[in-house]
């Protein structure tokens, strides 16, 4: 199946001199939602992840289906003050300023085999500060999936030993 056609591209949003790549459309046809869930969970399996963690919010939109198909659990990863009980940080570098991410302390266990799933990887900033809670909780990063991957931005030579999918590319 050719996903690109359900991505749709918005230039300009959200601000000039960017085309944003929107993933609402896989969500509104359900075989391509199918064929999405199964090959993002067919590389779950394949690095035997037993954790899947996403950030919010077009994180969770894939990475509670895949967890769900390959029946292990699921962890979100928050914007600062949305998680309840008590959390891990990490802070990380925006094109201007910093932004952290969120976790409950309790959500990794040590030596889990974890899969990060997102929607789209661009500078890998994201990803890296995932990576860097999993590492914090002694857990392995086992695989990193994407449904889009914006090649010229190089994110993914901030985890170059990881086994990383992206199922479609972008400029
Ligand atoms: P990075 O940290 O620079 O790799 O940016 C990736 C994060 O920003 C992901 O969590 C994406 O959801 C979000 N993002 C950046 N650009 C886009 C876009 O064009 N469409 C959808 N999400 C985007």
């Amino acid at each position: 199946m050719n996903i690109k056609q359900y991505i749709a591209s918005i230039p300009g949003f959200p601000k000039e001199g960017i085309i944003f790549r929107d993933v609402t459309p896989i969500l509104k046809n359900p075989d391509c939602m199918k064929y999405v869930t199964e090959k993002l969970s067919a590389f779950a399996k394949e690095v035997k992840a037993d954790l899947i963690i996403a950030p919010e919010a077009r994180g969770f939109f894939f990475g509670i289906p895949v967890a769900l198909e390959c029946h292990v659990g699921f962890a979100p990863v928050r914007k600062p003050g949305k998680l309840p009980r008590k959390t891990m940080s990490q802070t990380y570098q925006l094109e201007y300023g910093v932004d952290e991410l969120q976790m409950h302390i309790d959500a990794i266990q040590e030596g889990m085999r974890v899969v990060i799933i997102d929607d789209l990887l661009a500078t890998g900033g994201t990803v890296e500060a995932m990576i860097k809670m999993v590492e914090f909780k002694q857990a392995i990063v086992a695989g990193i999936g994407f449904v889009i991957e914006l090649d010229d931005l190089k994110g993914k030579e901030k985890f170059k030993d990881i086994p990383v999918l992206s199922l479609t590319h972008f400029e």
